[in-house]
């Protein structure tokens, strides 16, 4: 089985054309400049190809992908009938999708009434369907929505402390993002643990980072909120903040809400604190060469994951394995042995030797330490082909 995986954004659209049984990728690309003039990059293996091609709307970035794919040379497949579905990434699915599912009308027009919710996100994956619908009408497709796997939270954990009315006609409460990787990451330590029945504190750590609590493989808590603004800081975003400092800076410097938040959401996070880079690798860098604000905003990373593993740890009355995923916590060691000193408390001790893993699937923690840690890379793309293929064979 062939899944062509889809995540458009608003001038771009990432694709993938996956075997969702074995994971391994066919071929991989992304179209860039939508709306503009348009490039298309093409990945088989080691081979690149960077080619030109107008895409005025997303319908002709979609026909680059399926012209290239089925390419006797660039290409993979002799024709789009090997295409068997299309998994699309959708970010927002509001309180109308608990799990992925296969688009049709209905499922369109909810995605469309999340707009509100996810409003830079929702339209340009709306667009990236409706153009496979116009090319491949007789494909199958199905949307796997970023907030869908943190459905399962309770209300004391998914509502916002404000009068009741807001959530009840505008839908306003924390949904949480980076679902599919916290649903791999969940489904992937349920293997290696043997069962679904414990304890898990996922840290997705990447340019963007976020936290999820999964009791029993059920999501309980999440870090983002409404937007993915919300929870530890991040790259660029500044995480949880009081709301009157919103107030603030916009009486202050005559700045508009949406500028502000532009601002917390582009130029904050440790790039803001640090004033050098939203890379971690630059971070440390500047830390060893005596840079203080890099240090500085290293150690409020440390100290606010460290702080979201402790509220977890609280919220479901104990933890049986940490996970460490994504660019961040694949990757760095550093990052890694600072979050987990501080759980020291709780009987967390890691292996040094270990914890040196970069990018593969291991268990960092020491065999006396009281909670598993582990590092597991993340594979949203394979979340999605898998999902995909799942429902598009339960509807044959
Ligand atoms: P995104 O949220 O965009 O998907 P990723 O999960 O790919 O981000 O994470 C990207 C981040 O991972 C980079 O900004 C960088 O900070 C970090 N990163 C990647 N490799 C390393 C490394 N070897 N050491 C430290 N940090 C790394």
């Amino acid at each position: 089985m062939n899944v062509l995986i889809i995540n458009a954004g608003s001038s771009s659209l990432k694709y993938q054309l996956m075997n969702p049984e074995t994971g391994d990728v066919e071929a991989k690309g992304l179209c860039e400049r939508i709306n503009i003039d348009g490039r298309l990059t093409h990945k088989v293996g080691d081979k690149k190809y960077v080619k030109d091609i107008p895409m005025p709307t997303h319908a002709e970035a979609i026909t680059a992908v399926l012209d290239i794919l089925v390419d006797p040379v660039e290409g993979v497949i002799k024709s789009t009938d090997e295409i068997d579905a299309v998994g699309h990434r959708v970010l927002h699915g509001g309180m109308k999708f608990s799990d992925s599912c296969i688009i049709d009308d209905t499922v369109i027009k909810a995605i469309e009434d999340c707009i509100p919710l996810g409003p830079l996100h929702n339209p340009a994956n709306l667009m990236g369907i409706r153009a496979c619908q116009k090319i491949m009408p007789n494909t199958p497709q199905v949307a796997v929505f970023d907030t869908a796997f943190h459905m399962t939270m309770p209300p004391k954990a998914y509502r916002y402390a404000i009068p009741t009315e807001y959530f009840e006609n505008d839908d306003i409460r924390r949904y949480g993002f980076h679902g599919t990787s916290h649903k791999y990451i969940a489904r992937r330590a349920a293997a290696l643990m043997g069962t679904k029945d414990f304890k898990l504190i996922n840290c997705h750590l990447g340019n963007g980072s976020s936290l999820s609590a999964v009791m029993n493989g059920k999501c309980v808590d999440t870090s983002m909120g409404l937007s993915p603004l919300a929870g530890v800081p991040m790259g660029t975003r500044c995480g949880d903040i009081d709301a009157c400092v919103v107030q603030f800076i916009c009486n202050k410097y005559g700045m508009s809400v949406d500028e502000c938040l532009t601002m917390l959401n582009k130029k904050s996070g440790v790039l803001g604190m640090s004033g050098v880079s939203s890379d971690f690798r630059d971070l440390e860098e500047g830390k060893n060469n005596g840079n203080a604000d890099c240090a500085m905003a290293l150690d409020k990373f440390y100290y606010e994951v460290a702080k979201y593993v402790g509220a977890y740890a609280a919220a479901m009355n104990g933890v049986d394995v940490i996970t460490f995923t994504a660019g961040v916590g694949e990757n760095d060691c550093a990052t890694r042995k600072a979050i987990c000193e501080y759980l020291g408390f709780m009987g967390v001790k890691i292996d040094d030797e270990k914890n040196q893993i970069r990018g593969e699937e291991m268990k960092i923690s020491t065999e006396d330490s009281s909670v598993q840690v582990w590092v597991i890379p993340t594979n949203e793309e394979l979340m999605i082909a898998q999902d995909t293929a799942e429902l598009v064979k339960a509807a044959k």
